[in-house]
């Protein structure tokens, strides 16, 4: 596996591999790597002839200065993690590779307007700018290439998957199923900055969607209703401060009011659980998106699902 910390290298590298007309895979992280960023990998490995991944805490996507600088950093870690997956190669750019006149920021930035407003970006003011400039930049160093990301960050995929059509990026986006531990919370490098009570207390995140889907499943077909449903399960959990339970349409990302069809409409969740905000999603329909994390370490899909 190789480790490489410039763009030009990485470039190179992948460029030498389509010429042979391998098959590119490419998976961006900011590291802290769990199992639901290896079950990109895995499934990149099996579906691409070279697989890369990209380890970058993009600073242009944190709004918050104390967030960024207590985000998990374990790259020793995370390169044994990234060979034990059959990663073929590592990119780990420093910031002023990404960004050469950091920390002022770069003059040409990506904004996907519509998708990238509601939900985290209302939250998050800019973030969406952050990543969609970083995932772009990614893209342009990686090359035409099948990439792949997490469900876990719906809002994020439908972000990146718009520009790809908008900018005509030679980028196939493959989205993959989130995994969860057994209790249902969803990965996250965030997770280990829970304590034991938040830990515990920001199960009703996943309880919250749950109970969206039991209100659908028994025939709720208002999104409004649906949406209080998901707030109640919440609502008695006092170390879980809820930004937004809602359903949503998959595609365009705005309120659901009536849901004619199910299998059309998301559910979404933030909140505030201690130091950390956590997000999670689902399908309205069963939860047949997730994975779940199995003590082996191996996942277990329980069905795989593409988005748009
Ligand atoms: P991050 O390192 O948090 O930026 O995440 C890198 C990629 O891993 C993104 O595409 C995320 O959506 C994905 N990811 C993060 N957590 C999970 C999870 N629990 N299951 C599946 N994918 C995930």
């Amino acid at each position: 596996m190789d480790v490489v910390e410039s763009a030009a290298a990485c470039r190179e590298t992948l460029d030498r591999a389509r010429a042979t007309g391998r098959v590119v895979g490419l998976v961006p992280t900011m590291g802290a790597l769990h199992h639901g960023h290896t079950s990109l990998v895995a499934r990149a490995r099996a579906e691409c002839d070279v697989v890369a991944v990209s380890i970058f805490v993009n600073p242009l996507q944190f709004g918050d200065p104390d967030d960024i600088a207590r985000y998990p950093r374990t790259l020793e870690r995370d390169l044994l993690v990234c060979a034990g997956a059959g990663a073929d190669l590592v990119f780990v750019p420093p910031v002023t590779e990404m960004y050469p006149s950091w920390p002022a920021p770069p003059a040409t930035t990506v904004a996907v307007r519509g998708v990238s407003d509601r939900w985290e970006g209302a939250s998050r003011p800019g973030h969406f700018d952050g990543v969609a400039t970083v995932v772009s930049k990614l893209f342009s160093i990686a090359g035409p290439c099948r990439a792949y990301f997490g469900l876990k960050d719906f809002q994020q995929l439908a972000v990146v998957r718009r520009m790809v059509r908008d900018l005509c990026l030679p980028v196939e986006v493959v989205g993959c199923p989130t995994v969860r531990e057994a209790d249902g919370l969803a990965l996250s490098s965030r997770n280990v900055r829970l304590s034991g009570p938040e830990r515990r207390a920001a199960t009703v995140l996943s309880g919250a969607l749950a109970a969206g889907r039991a209100a659908i499943a028994t025939g709720e077909r208002s999104g409004a209703a649906v949406a209080r449903a998901m707030r109640a399960a919440v609502a008695g959990e006092p170390l879980v401060d809820v930004d937004y339970a809602v359903a949503v349409d998959a595609v365009s990302l705005e309120e659901a009011g009536a849901i004619d069809d199910p299998g059309a409409v998301r559910l979404l969740v933030a909140a505030q659980v201690g130091p950390v905000r956590l997000i999670d999603n689902s399908g309205a329909l069963a939860a047949a998106d997730d994975t779940s994390a199995a003590p082996d370490g191996t996942t277990q899909v329980r069905q795989l699902e593409r988005i748009g």
